[in-house]
């Protein structure tokens, strides 16, 4: 018998829900329901001062206002704590300490400490390749300079390709040694990366399918390393193109009209956003109000584009 399949939502509470969340959680919900499979919602507020539980309560409440669904995680049940990523630092800490044991991750003492690192790299970030001056340290440099600063933490990585099939784009390669450098796990202020969360959650949590924005393409490579280097077994991989605004920027939390509380005022109706989603995923050939169940026998990813989609201007001027 295969096995279930499991997919899961990961929003970050530091904004409200906004239509290019929805359109990455709409295709998560497809892709696994329409194999029968389950999904698991998590709640990524690794970073305190930017997320809130206010928030995340929102998000859930719009989830449910737009139909979409999940079987297990946050809001579900008495223990739905434990999918908050706040909550699970000690377990966090454990996978920490085990790379820490076998020397694969050091203490940096640069100032850049990466303070985004709690958050899922989005290309709007820009790139920055560590050029790795703290690991050349010696033990005894490491000491003095524990006393003065608290480090945050990065893994070594290597200088070869990884590889991986995506669900939508195939074949993919990346050199971490090119493409981000040793990068962080830790940061100085003891929060733990995005990176390193999203791995040892997605794996405690079963999740054996990913489904999620293109530009978090390059951070598959980062996480199926540190699967490997935690003996972890990796989901699979399917990344979808971006929404976009006409001028080609990714349409983020800033485009507040595009906030799904802003939508539902505007549009009363759940069916309308949906359908407007489903046409820009390729699933429909014009636009048509629809409910997300209504969406399932007609699923194909295959007619999902691979180029970023530019949001209609009839939505973005609503
Ligand atoms: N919490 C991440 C975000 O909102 C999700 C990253 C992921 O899907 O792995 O961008």
């Amino acid at each position: 018998m295969s096995e279930t399949v499991v997919g899961r939502f990961a929003p970050t509470p530091s904004g409200f829900l906004h239509l290019g969340n929805v359109f990455c959680t709409l295709l998560a919900w497809l892709y696994a329901k329409s194999q029968n499979g389950k999904i698991v919602l998590r709640i990524e507020d690794l970073d305190s001062s930017r997320c809130s539980i206010a928030k995340a309560d929102a998000l859930a409440k719009d989830l449910e206002w737009l139909g979409i669904t999940w079987d297990e995680g946050a809001y579900v049940n008495e223990k739905h704590e434990d999918f908050f990523q706040s909550k699970r630092f000690d377990i966090y800490k454990v996978y920490f300490d085990a790379l820490l044991e076998k020397d694969i991750i050091y203490p940096c003492f640069c100032s850049r400490s990466g303070l985004h690192a709690a958050n899922a790299p989005h290309l709007s970030d820009g790139r920055y390749i560590y050029p790795g001056t703290c690991r050349k340290l010696s033990n005894f440099e490491r000491e003095i300079k524990m006393q003065s600063r608290k480090p945050s933490y990065r893994v070594k990585v290597v200088d070869k390709g990884i590889s991986f099939v995506d669900g939508h784009y195939g074949e993919m390669t990346y050199n971490l040694s090119e493409e981000s450098g040793d990068f962080i796990i830790r940061r100085s202020d003891g929060v733990y990366a995005y990176q390193l969360a999203v791995v040892i959650d997605d794996a405690l949590m079963h999740v054996n399918q990913v489904v999620r924005g293109a530009d978090l393409l390059s951070s598959t490579a980062m996480q199926l390393y540190l699967y490997e280097l935690l003996g972890l077994k990796a989901p699979s991989f399917t990344h979808i193109p971006l929404l976009v605004a006409p001028d080609g920027r990714r349409l983020a939390k800033r485009d507040g009209g595009m906030e799904i509380r802003i939508l539902k005022d505007k549009l009363k109706q759940p069916e309308l956003i949906i359908g407007w989603l489903a046409f820009m995923a390729g699933q429909l050939d014009k636009f048509e109000p629809i409910k997300v169940q209504e969406l399932l026998p007609i699923f194909n990813p295959n007619k999902i584009p691979k180029e970023n989609i530019i949001v209609p201007s009839e939505l973005l001027n609503l």
